[in-house]
């Protein structure tokens, strides 16, 4: 299962299927439409998010859209990104950031 999920080095390689499926996804929409968008079952869409969530190292769907928030090229084919989230205390400033985010809220 392990080396299903990371066979690039460690790195997250979406599948043409799963990109599709993330870019309706970044645009915020429930997997029952994203399910009637791409013409697959509802079990199939629900499938292909775990997968996802899999191989990004992510818990549900909200790390799963934030993760490609973070990691926007995740959605281009051939990209490798390395897994998981930004750290809190991450400086580097891309949106979705979770160091940004926790920057935003101590200074609110
Ligand atoms: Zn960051």
């Amino acid at each position: 299962m392990r080396d299903l999920a990371y066979p690039h080095n460690g790195k997250v390689r979406f599948n043409r299927r799963e990109r599709d499926l993330g870019e309706l996804l970044a645009a915020a929409m429930r997997p029952k439409i994203i399910a009637e968008h791409l013409e697959i079952a509802n079990s199939t869409c629900h499938e292909r998010i775990d997968a996802m969530c899999l191989k990004a190292k992510v818990s549900d769907r909200a790390e799963l859209m934030l993760y490609i928030y973070q990691n926007p090229t995740s959605l281009d084919p051939g990209s490798a990104n390395e897994p998981g989230l930004h750290a809190v205390g991450c400086h580097c400033g891309k949106p979705g950031c979770l160091g940004r985010i926790a920057e935003r809220l101590r200074t609110a």
